[in-house]
């Protein structure tokens, strides 16, 4: 099968030839049709030091997909030949106390396909059934290929009540383009969005009815005195792992406020933790998506009017993914849909 392969420890990815992965009797083979590009391709391909330490040579990579079942291991029931699917691409132990509680998403054991194990840029994919989730027939491959990261975007603005709350959103990247429009769905009041990079902003105005600032050139300050605002955001939605970003948050935050914190800074950064006290703030780390509660609201949200695909700004086919790893390391993209089929 064609595969995009993590062949050499130096940067770059290759299409090549591997053998179809062999399945258990607890996993499924699916057949991919689409995948997406996320960040952390971009971290494997440029072999960063995180990737150096994280990937292990030779591998498969990619974990955001939509694909066919086409083979079923013996103990498998209730996934039928031709089911269309996407997945969890977390694949978790069950030994934990978290695991066993039923919290699979916090369990400590946890592998990503792509990242540790084989993954998803492959014309077959070997998931535990465990990890598949079927897909209704009005979901269709290119969704069904960004439903990863959209599900990080929903875990991340599900994690606190954002009914009639105004909510700042920091990083008009996918995700955080994503939880925006998640946030203006469920009935938040203002969603505000900030990033540097005008594309970007302009693409999240075009996702979403939400009000986009650049903050190199403009203060929250004004913004909020704009909105009519009096004291601040109740919910901030931090997107874009940049210290200057959260720093932004801790401030324009009302007493009180709440933070759920997907970005991932690149180092260690300091903060003002003092704010953070006086003003009594709740700051939570997310990781991933919850399983599978975070699947089931994604899918519904989905199917009773959350409209992301203007947030796909490249749709290629697998031999040209060089250019759709460029278009995303530019920058200047949306999410980038690969084709396994042309
Ligand atoms: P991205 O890199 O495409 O987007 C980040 C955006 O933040 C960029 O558009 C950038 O211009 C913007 N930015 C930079 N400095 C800023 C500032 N001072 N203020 C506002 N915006 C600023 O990332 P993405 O793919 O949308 O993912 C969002 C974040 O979530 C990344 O940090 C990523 O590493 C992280 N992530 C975390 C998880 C998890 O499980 N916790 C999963 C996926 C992604
Ligand atoms: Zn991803």
């Amino acid at each position: 099968m064609r595969a995009l392969v993590k062949a050499m420890a130096e940067p770059g990815l290759w299409l090549d030839d591997q053998p179809v992965p062999p399945i258990g009797p607890d996993d499924v083979l699916i057949k991919i049709n689409k995948t997406g590009i996320c960040g952390t391709d971009i971290h494997i391909y440029a072999w960063d030091e995180w990737a150096r330490r994280t990937v292990p040579v030779p591998m498969v990579v990619g974990h955001e997909y939509a694909g066919e079942i086409v083979e079923t291991g013996s103990n498998v029931r209730n996934l039928p030949i031709g089911q269309r699917v996407s997945g969890e691409g977390h694949v978790i132990g069950m030994n934990s106390r978290a695991a066993r509680g039923g919290r699979f998403h916090l369990d400590p054991e946890t592998k990503g396909i792509g990242v540790n194990i084989p993954g998803a840029f492959a014309e077959y994919l070997r998931l535990p059934a465990f990890n598949v989730v079927p897909l209704p027939d009005t979901i269709d491959d290119e969704i069904g290929a960004i439903l990863d990261p959209l599900g990080n975007a929903v875990h991340t603005a599900l994690s606190f009540d954002l009914v009639g709350e105004d909510v700042l959103v920091t990083g008009a990247g996918p995700i955080g383009i994503m939880s925006a429009a998640v946030a203006r769905h469920v009935g938040a009041r203002h969603v505000v969005i900030t990033d540097i990079n005008p594309m970007r902003l302009a693409l999240a105005a075009e996702v979403a009815d939400v009000v986009p600032v650049d903050v190199s050139k403009e203060d929250l300050s004004s913004v909020k005195a704009k909105l009519g605002m009096k004291e601040g955001f109740d919910i901030g939605l931090e997107m874009s792992g940049a210290p200057a970003a959260f720093d932004q948050m801790v401030e324009h935050l009302v007493m009180g406020g709440k933070i759920a914190m997907l970005g991932i800074p690149a180092r260690p950064a300091p903060v003002d933790w003092t704010k953070v006290v006086f003003k009594m703030l709740t700051v939570k780390g997310i990781y991933g998506r919850e399983m599978f509660e975070t699947w089931h609201k994604m899918l519904a949200m989905l199917q009773s009017g959350l409209d992301v695909r203007k947030v796909i700004t490249h749709r290629l086919p697998i031999s040209d993914y060089e250019l759709g790893f460029q278009a995303m390391q530019s920058g200047n993209s949306g999410k980038i849909v690969l084709d396994w089929k042309r």
